[in-house]
């Protein structure tokens, strides 16, 4: 893969072009954005442009280094478990003392660096304070305010931003050519600006179904003063999908927010509060409140919130 296949990063990777054309590498990278943006691919692509043979911009993806599947002197370091841990960078730093094997860089990609444990961190900190001679660091976090500080000051930080909903689109319709339109709108819509999580969606067989079960939940809001209780009861269970839950009810609302646009102050305050009653309830969840609870009492401050302005 090349930068120019990256889709809606031009400015991270008029960055990180310029510096390699430069000449003017920084020790180490920041590479900060949300999931699934093309954080580790841009990482990875990096890596092979600064070690492949022709010395391009974009590596020529023809040369011994470029089709190598594993390169020596290309390292991906992944949390071990929940975290990255000091073992991990008393390896890495003894490997960084040794010349490349065959490559010009020495490149060490660290996914998750949020997920440094502080041992870890302190260690990783004395090795970016005396860099080691063509070593390149590059830590990938998605999210920035947990990375620590003294890190973050010894690296040079690259922004990757959320991509826009039509260049997603453009992309699963190359990818997915034969996923129906309707889905490949709809996983464009979830994404939230992450191709990864546009992808997962079209792979997915259950999410499509997943969809059509929460429209049904919100089609019925309000109407049966049973269904509170018995959806809560049956959602409780299903833990892993209670992120899509939140994430298609607040689409919903919104999408109905968009139609009401005209509608009275009243109508537009009323699914304002709803969807502010989904937020609160999912960031309670995240704090590790009952969900069988939470869930009844988002369900019937939504029941609430339909019937007064029916
Ligand atoms: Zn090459």
């Amino acid at each position: 893969m090349k930068f120019s296949e990256l889709i809606g990063q031009e400015p991270a990777i008029g960055l990180i072009k310029n510096s390699i054309a430069r000449n003017r590498l920084a020790h180490a990278y920041l590479f900060a954005g949300p999931d699934g943006v093309g954080k580790k691919t841009c990482a990875q692509i990096m890596a092979r442009t600064l070690n492949c043979m022709a010395g391009e911009a974009e590596p020529c993806d023809a040369c011994r280094s470029c089709t190598k599947e594993f390169h020596p002197d290309i390292h991906l370091i992944k949390p071990k478990g929940a975290s990255l841990r000091i073992e991990q960078i008393r390896e890495l730093q003894n490997s960084v003392a040794y010349k490349p094997y065959e490559g010009k860089w020495k490149i060490y990609i660290l996914e998750d660096a949020d997920k440094l444990t502080e041992a870890a961190a302190n260690s990783l900190l004395k090795t970016l304070e005396e860099p080691p001679p063509v070593t390149v660091f590059i830590l990938i976090t998605s999210k920035i305010e947990k990375a620590l500080s003294t890190i973050r000051s010894r690296c040079q930080q690259i922004n990757f931003s959320p991509i826009g909903e039509e260049k997603i689109l453009g992309f699963l319709e190359r990818h997915y050519p034969d996923a129906e339109i309707e889905k490949r709108e709809l996983a464009a819509t979830l994404a939230e600006g992450s191709i990864g999580r546009a992808a997962s969606f079209l792979e997915d067989e259950d999410a499509f179904g997943r969809v059509e079960e929460i429209r049904e939940i919100y089609r019925i809001i309000g109407q049966d003063d049973l269904a509170p209780f018995t959806i809560a009861e049956k959602w409780k269970e299903r833990k892993e999908e209670l992120g899509d839950f939140f994430q298609i009810l607040t689409l919903l609302y919104r999408q109905s927010l968009w139609q009401n646009i005209e509608g009275t102050k009243e109508k537009l305050a009323s699914i304002n509060s709803a969807l502010v009653a989904i937020g609160k309830t999912e960031a309670a969840l995240a704090r590790n409140a009952n969900v069988q609870l939470a869930l009844e009492q988002l369900l019937l401050t939504l029941a609430k919130e339909r019937e007064e302005n029916a």
